[in-house]
């Protein structure tokens, strides 16, 4: 029970005395005293007993028994004294929203810890605080509650109290028809327009409870949020019905703190697994961490054999609108990651079943572990794997799959594909308030940028319908193996994709029966041979080596420390290799290490992209007498330039990402294979990677598009609002858009810095050396002469970088700005002739023009 502050109610009480007898005199004193007398008289016989206030009432029995009115379905709680200060999982997931509104079916909301607290006549909802820890042994511990805030989330008033059977009734309807128990409008972004679509606010009259479901071990409600205003300038997209009025579905669960004798396993930095973070206060390390892995609790049935079925398996439940067609496979995804428990120590762990047609349950029964399939309307995700845990232990209770269809399909704009797998992290448009770390996963995106691809590549070589049917397969099962691995407690490993070198992916004898990748927690490219003749398996169809021992890692039972450090210290084998979203460097500027990377493969990422490269170069010429249907619109033919232009350009991020790249060794000290944290990536590699670029970006051969392709690039239309903008194909722009994403990242602040800094430790590609390299590639082949209106564009937007880092407001580094300024000076020489024909004239001369203007400012 905790101590609570009774000195505001006990000041309440004096003062109302006080008030009461200055405002009586004492002729009226008896008179009054009657009044009040018979007033707590009426009073008290007013007060009713529970089984009157629920007697218009449905009873629904579980953990919490609820009374439901039937007339007004409004409703009350019962809470037994034993249910006082005792700790409850609350968890919320939305059943269905609108990605207008960062709510969309299946998103899990986090789980949180809560009691129910009684003070006088009232019922306290309050949220524990889980982030730190104190050992009980030490007199700290005594403190613990110090500047800690814990969150009262509501107060009932006891409505009836039955002292016999020691039992409170409280109106909960507030309880679920506000915000109370979660947030779940979204709150105003910072940098957010006036135009942008926004909720309404909560509309009481239209919010409702949709359903209630209880059990002995949880309680479940269903309820409807309602967001109104009268008028809207922004109505949402199509999939929001009227702007005016917005209903969002959210689950509430309140579970039963699991009494199991599960023991949390700590998180280890080599492996990847989703943790519930804990700082331990009364440690004194720097890095006082008691980070709880998310696992399933196994327990072998049979404790004294090597390899044992579980008491209890993780079973998995196909939701029954998944189309017959992928359930097959959708098992085999699943049934994968048995040979990773296998090793793990336990037989059948994962269990398939497929929901009747007729079931009595849907997903939203947390009891169900579903794989769940849905086709919506711009959907966030093509794969989503959450699970929710017991945040005070990190087991996983529970977790569910969603599946998108539209990644099985063409639907999606492949520009929009682009943006999508190139951004930072998926996580910043999907807003969460719980703030866990699971970090959602945008895979689907990635696979179908992949799929999509494939599939071009085998049109134009007439492939048989078996071989595409064959290809979406794969790509499906390899989605399925990473979102149930995600529901296990992996979170990514981006790193994984080194595990083989160009020539044996090439090698479809050596790749039978292996994973292409160390772990299916990656996004890796789809691996297409050049030569058709070559072509082993596009996906991994299996789990890799890191997975397996991920599993061991966290889920086999371990004789003592000793045992778990050995399997651990395996971490520096090439195959186990690991590194998470936090290091990836999808993004420009973003992480270090270029291995960890998405859409990449092979462990030469930079000759496995140029390859990439060659075959779409080889592809340009080829769309256009493919994609010719008599009859069909030119749409499929745009489609598949946009395809193939993305490959290109993402063959370019991953091999730019070289340049100034540090690897990351993640072992211990003294571990055996391991190197330094860091090691700078080799002159050689850097060189090569620079040479690539010069070579397939920035050159005058880069982008090997023929001319009388763009003719026929043109979309399907669709009455008069087809497209955003004028409908021509804007060559100029994607191609500089290629080019400007590669400078992003080799010309960002942090990118430079590094090259400077890690000269100090190894690195030997100076940054007088790489700048000189990326200014002759610019100019140095037609400065003299007619310069190309691809290569006017690109020499303008470098030679505006190079000011930007000058005299911009980023944070260039000293030796940076000096470089830039190094640079400008050298383009203003070259640019100093009048040769080539007039718009290269003006070219130059707009040139010089910004670096004088440049100059100025500097003075
Ligand atoms: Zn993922």
């Amino acid at each position: 029970m905790k101590l609570r502050t009774t000195s505001f109610p006990l000041a309440m009480l004096f003062l109302g005395a006080l008030f009461f007898t200055t405002n009586t005199l004492p002729a009226q004193k008896k008179k009054k005293k009657k009044e009040l007398v018979e007033e707590t008289t009426k009073k008290k016989t007013k007060e009713k007993t529970i089984d009157e206030l629920v007697k218009s009432s449905e009873k629904l029995e579980g953990l919490f028994t609820i009374y439901r009115d039937t007339v007004n379905g409004s409703i009350q709680l019962l809470v037994s004294e034993d249910q006082l200060n005792k700790e409850f999982i609350y968890f919320t997931q939305v059943a269905n929203g609108v990605t207008d509104a960062f709510s969309f079916r299946g998103a899990y909301r986090g789980s949180r810890i809560f009691t129910i607290q009684k003070y006088y006549d009232k019922l306290e909802f309050v949220y524990e605080n889980l982030s730190y820890y104190f050992n009980p042994d030490n007199a700290l511990s005594k403190s613990s509650n110090a500047n800690i805030s814990e969150a009262p989330l509501a107060s009932f008033k006891i409505e009836a109290h039955d002292a016999e059977k020691e039992l409170y009734l409280i109106k909960a309807s507030n309880l679920f028809l506000k915000e109370t128990l979660s947030q779940i409008k979204p709150p105003n972004f910072p940098g957010r327009k006036p135009t942008d679509f926004s909720l309404g606010n909560l509309d009481k009259d239209k919010t409702k409870i949709n359903s209630i479901k209880n059990y002995p071990k949880n309680t479940n409600l269903t309820v409807s949020y309602v967001y109104s205003k009268s008028s809207v300038l922004n109505g949402g997209s199509q999939a929001v019905t009227d702007g005016r009025n917005v209903a969002i579905q959210m689950y509430h669960s309140f579970i039963d703190l699991p009494e199991n004798g599960y023991k949390s396993r700590f998180d280890d930095p080599r492996v990847g697994y989703f943790f519930t973070s804990q700082n331990d206060m009364t440690s004194v390390n720097a890095a006082n961490y008691r980070d709880k892995i998310h696992r399933w609790n196994l327990v072998k049935k049979n404790p004294e054999a090597a390899i044992s079925e579980p008491v209890e398996p993780i079973t998995w439940w196909i939701e029954n609108s998944t189309p017959l067609e992928f359930r097959e496979t959708i098992k085999q995804g699943v049934l994968e990651w048995n040979r990773a428990f296998e090793k793990a120590g336990y037989k059948n762990a994962m269990v398939v079943k497929v929901q009747p047609d007729d079931a009595d349950w849907d997903a939203g029964d947390i009891r169900y572990n579903v794989l769940r399939w849905t086709s919506s309307p711009n959907p966030p995700f093509g794969g989503y794997g959450p699970s929710f845990v017991n945040p005070k232990t990190g087991q996983i209770l529970g977790a569910d799959i969603m599946l998108e269809f539209v990644y099985h399909t063409n639907r999606v704009r492949v520009e929009k594909l682009f943006d999508a797998i190139t951004a930072a992290d998926s996580d910043k448009e999907i807003w969460n308030n719980e703030g866990h770390n699971q970090i959602n996963c945008s895979y689907g995106h990635m696979m179908q940028f992949n799929t999509q691809f494939g599939q071009t590549v085998l049109e134009l070589v007439d492939a048989n319908p078996l071989e595409m049917e064959g290809l979406r397969k794969e790509a499906m099962l390899e989605l399925i193996m990473h979102e149930v691995g995600h529901t296990l407690g992996l979170n990514h490993n981006m790193k994984a994709s080194q595990l083989f070198s160009p020539e044996e992916l090439d090698n479809p004898e050596f790749l039978k029966g292996k994973a292409l990748v160390g772990s299916v927690m990656d996004y890796t490219a789809i691996n297409v041979a050049n030569d058709p003749e070559n072509q082993g398996p596009y996906y991994s169809t299996t789990i890799g080596p890191y997975d397996e021992w991920a599993i061991q890692f966290g889920y086999q039972e371990f004789e003592d420390a000793n045992e778990m450090e050995n399997l651990l210290n395996k971490s520096t084998k090439p195959e186990l290799i690991f590194g998470n979203d936090a290091d990836d460097m999808r993004a420009p500027g973003k992480g270090i290490d270029p291995r960890v990377n998405t859409g990449d493969l092979s462990n030469d990422q930079i000759a496995y992209s140029l390859k990439r490269i060659d075959l779409v170069n080889g592809m340009f010429g080829k769309i256009k007498d493919k994609y010719a249907d008599k009859g069909s619109s030119y749409n499929d033919l745009r489609i598949a330039h946009a395809i193939l232009m993305g490959q290109y350009a993402q063959a370019g991020n991953v091999i730019s990402r070289f340049i100034g790249g540090v690897y990351v060794d993640r072992s211990t000290i003294g571990q055996e294979g391991s190197t330094m944290p860091f090691t700078p990536v080799a002159y050689k590699d850097q060189k090569r990677a620079m040479e690539a670029l010069n070579k397939s970006f920035f050159s005058k051969e880069a982008f090997k598009t023929p001319n009388d392709l763009y003719n026929y690039l043109a979309r399907q239309r669709r009455g008069f609002n087809f497209f955003g903008g004028p409908e021509d194909p804007k060559i100029h722009a994607t191609v500089l858009r290629f080019q400007t994403n590669i400078m992003r990242h080799i010309l960002h602040p942090n990118t430079m810095q590094r090259i400077q800094d890690s000269e100090l430790y190894g690195n030997s590609y100076d940054l007088g050396e790489f700048m000189t390299d990326l200014n002759k590639g610019v100019f140095e082949a037609d400065i003299y002469g007619s310069v190309n209106s691809f290569r006017q564009n690109l020499q303008l937007a470098y030679t505006k970088k190079l000011i930007d880092i000058l005299v911009g407001k980023s944070n260039y580094t000293n030796a940076a700005k000096s470089m830039a300024l190094y640079n400008l000076k050298a383009i203003n020489r070259m640019a100093n002739n009048s040769s080539g024909n007039v718009t290269s004239r003006a070219h130059k001369t707009h040139l010089r023009t910004l670096i004088s203007n440049a100059m100025e400012e500097i003075k």
